[in-house]
């Protein structure tokens, strides 16, 4: 089964500018804008501007200049909200996927949280 990318979902529509956001960081091929609805005292959506639905679907398809700057943005939000595990007090990455992933967004996003210390989550 192929992906298939729905150009309606609220992402893209941030990505054409017809939705605001508040933006964390921006690349030619990556955003970072905070959640409408934060989870944590740091919350960051991390985006690819390309159509990706899930993680997979971008870590498959993607070029690699895509998926370099996707995660060299990621290092840079968590530098920039000072959420590094490296001598600052961590965070937490998450990326929902389908319907058993309880996915609300069906473009591709990894979730950065931080800024309290966050419940466990895997027993
Ligand atoms: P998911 O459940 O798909 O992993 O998470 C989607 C996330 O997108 C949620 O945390 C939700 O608060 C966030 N979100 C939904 N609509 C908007 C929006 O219009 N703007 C922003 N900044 N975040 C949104």
């Amino acid at each position: 089964m192929a992906y298939a990318y729905d150009d309606q979902n609220i992402f893209a529509k941030i990505l054409r500018g017809e939705i605001p956001n508040k933006t964390v960081a921006e690349t030619d091929h990556t955003l970072a804008f905070e959640d409408i609805r934060p989870q944590a005292p740091v919350h960051v959506l991390v985006i690819p501007k390309g159509p990706y639905v899930t993680y997979d679907h971008f870590a498959g398809e993607a070029s690699e200049a895509e998926i370099v700057d996707f995660h060299r943005v990621v290092a840079q939000v968590c530098r920039e909200m000072e959420v590094t595990a490296d001598g600052g007090p961590g965070c937490r990455f998450i990326s929902n996927a389908g319907d058993y992933g309880v996915q609300e967004v069906p473009h591709f996003h990894l979730h950065v949280l931080g800024g309290r210390r966050l419940g466990r989550m895997l027993q």
